[in-house]
């Protein structure tokens, strides 16, 4: 048996290939899996429930279905924290907390998005706190669709541009905030993504190994983490 874990689709009609790999993917599933492990930015970004996602309503079908054989899990990333709970449920998928520990085949493994880890920035730990607060939410959610989604458009070119000139380190992960988190957690695997830097980090942390695994991004090609007792196997395959 094995658990899959995927983040950073980043769901978006402008990559219909991405959309149509995905959709494949989740209706022709036939490996023995428990679970799979959605870990933030699933939707290029979400506006609220009412938000017509077109392109997605196949996918999301297949979602539904599958989530009758295994279980689903959701945990929001930076670009699609206002998927409610009820539109979740009602996929039949479970929203997660991040973080969150989770047992897997006998291990405890704490899972997040990621963005939390990059405290360097600033900015972005200010800009977060405002989209996370409820009255932020409450004030857009307010607002007719079109706007929302012209504010969505705006908010992305603006973390693009901003992305263009921050330095590299910055938008990395601060390895002392990992490793509080390490400890914190009493945890010595963590998987998550959102810094589009796959890999796998073994450190040291008070004299025992700690590793952390970074999920890719599905810009250029898949990427699907397959957890099984004591064995990772990473999935990559091009969209066309
Ligand atoms: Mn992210």
């Amino acid at each position: 048996m094995q658990t899959l874990f995927i983040s950073d689709l980043h769901l978006d009609n402008k990559r219909p290939e991405v959309i149509n790999y995905f959709t494949n993917y989740i209706k022709n599933l036939t490996d023995e899996i428990d679970s799979i492990y959605i870990l933030g930015d699933f939707v290029e970004y979400w506006v609220g429930d009412d938000d017509p996602a077109i392109g997605l309503k196949e996918l999301f079908k297949e979602v539904k279905n599958k989530s009758k054989i295994y279980n689903i899990y959701l945990m929001h990333g930076n670009r699609d924290f206002m998927l409610s709970k009820e539109f979740c449920q009602n996929l039949g998928i479970k929203l997660l907390p991040d973080p969150s520990v989770i047992n897997l085949y006998g291990k405890q493994i704490l899972i997040m998005h990621g963005d939390t880890l990059c405290i360097d920035d600033i900015a972005y730990q200010e800009f977060r706190k405002l989209v996370r607060s409820q009255s932020w939410q409450d004030e857009v959610l307010k607002k007719p669709l079109n706007e929302r989604i012209k504010l969505a458009e705006e908010l992305r070119k603006k973390s693009l541009k901003e992305t263009e000139s921050k330095r590299e380190i910055i938008m990395d992960v601060n390895q002392k905030e990992v490793d509080k988190y390490f400890l914190k957690y009493n945890v010595d695997l963590m998987i998550h993504g959102h810094t589009h830097r796959p890999n796998i980090h073994i450190t040291s942390l008070n004299g025992s190994k700690v590793k952390r695994i970074v999920l890719g991004d599905w810009y250029n090609s898949s990427f699907i983490l397959k957890y099984q007792k004591d064995k990772v196997l990473i999935e990559k395959n091009s969209f066309c």
